[in-house]
């Protein structure tokens, strides 16, 4: 079997490729979670990383879509096609398939497949239970993409549960205090809610305007959130006792003062670190990760059983180390453009960890 007949195995680059724009599929002549504009786009998720408005042709999950409407209105490109659940979408000869990813709502693993090469390109996911969206699916691959956001043995995530369990016993303990609970708007806040409502808090839970949009998404996507109210419609300094989601910026704002002796909480993996904690002023840091942790990353790479793991971002470098003592071949593809929403942030808080 020669490269030159039709059948043969394509090499690995053939079939994907790390490109400026992004990991590029020349086959099929398409890109997927491309950082600037290209004709046509898959989209793993709705994070502003990865799903960026300006692009011809945009395939993704239907909740994607949505999200992306939401956000950038409904032209955010020229047109739109659903990636159903399970279904397996042929452009040339690469089938495409969306597998869920259980990072946020909608979130998917581009399955790329074609003369007998997988390739599961992640983009981002986690491996805890999550109750607003379809958990990860472990797709078996010859090759792996994966993020390292937390790619590092200090980020070892506790169950969520606990952390929750952590905020309503301050609840409890200072009744007369306002809880403001920084979370990212699209996922973060939303998985925090249900996880206060499996908890049984049932007092309503208060939301900053910039998460409303996204919250009423969730509601009507049939993910129970309880009774929820906008900050917007509330005089704050009658809120002492209550809790309050809110953007992690806004925990720092003028807004957050208004609140009677408010107690800053943040829900992210980096609050592992707690110098990253202080520096942000947090009194009660919640280690809640919507990506996977370094164990998770090690045990999604087993899992998937691929010879060959690619690693697009964060902290790539001992990912890639860990593969090599694993028998793995591993590469970093230095993407950049990702990682400016969910989680991600600047190297100087990875360092603070040896602290
Ligand atoms: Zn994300
Ligand atoms: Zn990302």
């Amino acid at each position: 079997m020669t490269l030159a007949s039709p059948s043969a195995r394509w090499r690995h680059s053939e079939l994907l490729l790390p490109t400026p724009a992004g990991l590029y599929c020349p086959p099929a002549d398409i890109h997927i979670d491309p950082v600037r504009p290209v004709a046509r786009a898959l989209i793993t998720h709705g994070h502003s990383d990865h799903a960026r408005a300006g692009h011809g042709a945009v395939l993704a999950t239907r909740e994607t879509l949505a999200i992306m409407a939401l956000r950038y209105g409904e032209g955010f490109a020229a047109t739109q096609q659903v990636a159903e659940p399970g279904e397996i979408i042929r452009i040339g000869e690469v089938a495409f398939r969306f597998a869920p990813a259980g990072h946020v709502l909608g979130s998917a693993q581009i399955v790329v497949e074609s003369r007998g090469l997988r390739i599961v390109a992640s983009g981002d996911y986690k491996r805890e239970r999550d109750p607003t969206c379809a958990c990860f699916e472990v797709v078996p691959c010859d090759i792996f993409i994966s993020e390292a956001t937390f790619g590092l043995p200090v980020f070892r995530h506790p169950p969520a549960d606990g952390e929750i369990a952590k905020l309503l016993e301050s609840v409890r303990l200072f009744p007369e205090r306002t809880h403001i609970v920084g979370a990212y708007s699209l996922g973060k806040a939303q998985r925090v809610m249900a996880l206060i409502r499996e908890a049984g808090y049932e007092r309503p839970i208060y939301i900053h305007g910039a998460v409303e949009k996204l919250t009423e998404f969730y509601q009507a996507e049939g993910i129970p959130l309880g009774e929820i109210r906008k900050v917007a419609d509330f005089d704050r300094k009658a809120l002492g006792g209550e809790i309050v989601i809110c953007p992690p910026s806004a925990t720092q704002d003028l807004w957050a003062r208004r609140f009677p002796d408010p107690v800053t909480a943040f829900a992210s993996g980096w609050m592992r670190i707690r110098a990253r904690a202080r520096q942000k002023g947090v009194e009660l840091p919640l280690v809640i990760s919507d990506h996977a942790g370094w164990d998770d990353l090690l045990a999604t790479i087993r899992d998937v059983q691929a010879g060959e793991i690619w690693v697009t971002h964060g902290e790539a470098e001992a990912l890639v180390h860990w593969c090599g003592t694993a028998g793995l071949r591993a590469k970093p593809l230095h993407l950049v453009g990702y990682g400016d929403e969910g989680e991600a942030d600047p190297k100087e808080e990875v360092a603070d960890a040896a602290i």
